[in-house]
């Protein structure tokens, strides 16, 4: 039988330990992404998704259970993945040209060679991608939070990974911005001719029905549900609006978040 996922859980379970506490933030996960698929992780905060995209980068070993790639059991970091975050984790003290190229060669270390000027044109051609040509020459500090993360962006797909991971990558940014740069990605994406597999962390519901082909809900330790999109594409942001299936997803997910909240224990409670 062909098996077309390219990522595969399996009874995953994480605990945090240190020599005085234990804490289970996995709890026997399952979940199957297809490749060249596009899944939003949503749930409320604490519940586990910056845990899950540590398992999936290699960083954090599962406790119990195993996660596969290709077929193959994920034992660390790897070059068929790159990593977005929050915050912008770029070097400041490199041009943003000298960042995504670095990240060319180091992602390239130990197999084919590159040499430094084609990492460096293949560093402009993903920053002119990502509308950042003449930026090129700055340093991070010189650039704004949505131009850091557009580098950030370049920086991950010039590495050509076949998964993309994204950790609330546009969070700390402001509505507008957000916008903008959640169609950049989409279209990166899309005009691809070798689809990247993406696993991309939000709890925007909104982004996530925007972006995603699948969205997993999660739960604390869990898999709430895993709930097909079933919009076509390509989407246009204000046209969703009023597109029917959207905003039926939209109130269900409203709904399931709200149900959630009402499970957090607030007693001794968060100072809200
Ligand atoms: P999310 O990304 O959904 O907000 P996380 O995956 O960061 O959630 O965290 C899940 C749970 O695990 C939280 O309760 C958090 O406090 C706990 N946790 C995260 N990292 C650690 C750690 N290094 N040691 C102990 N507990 C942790
Ligand atoms: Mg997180």
């Amino acid at each position: 039988m062909i098996n077309l996922s390219l990522i595969k859980i399996e009874n995953l379970s994480l605990t945090y330990e240190t020599e005085k506490t234990r804490f289970k933030a996995l709890d026997n996960i399952n979940l199957e992404i297809n490749k060249g698929e596009f899944v939003c992780l949503i749930g409320s905060s604490g519940c586990g998704k910056s845990t899950l995209l540590g398992v999936l980068e290699g960083l954090l070993s599962p406790s119990e259970g195993k996660v596969y790639i290709n077929n193959k059991e994920v034992n660390g970091p790897g070059s068929d993945r790159a990593v977005v975050f929050q915050n912008y984790s770029l070097f400041p003290w490199m041009s943003a040209r000298k960042n995504v190229a670095f990240a060319i060669v180091e992602s390239k270390r130990g197999s084919q060679k590159i040499k430094k000027h084609d990492a460096y044109a293949t560093a402009d051609e993903f920053l002119n991608k990502v509308g950042l040509y003449e930026y090129r020459n700055k340093q991070p500090g010189e650039l704004s939070g949505g131009m850091q993360q557009r580098v950030a962006i370049a920086r991950a797909l010039a590495c050509n990974p076949e998964i993309l991971l994204m950790d609330e990558p546009f969070g700390a940014i402001d509505a507008k911005t957000r916008d903008v740069l959640q169609q950049l990605l989409l279209k990166l994406w899309e005009e691809d001719e070798e689809k990247k597999t993406i696993v991309f962390v939000t709890h925007d519901l909104e982004e996530a029905i925007f972006l995603a082909d699948k969205i997993v809900f999660m739960e604390p330790k869990g898999i709430k549900e895993v709930i097909n999109v079933n919009i076509e594409r390509p989407r246009n942001k204000e046209k969703l609006l009023s597109n029917d299936r959207y905003r039926s997803l939209r109130s269900r997910l409203v709904k399931m978040f709200n149900n959630e909240d009402d499970n957090i224990d607030l007693v001794g409670g968060a100072g809200i």
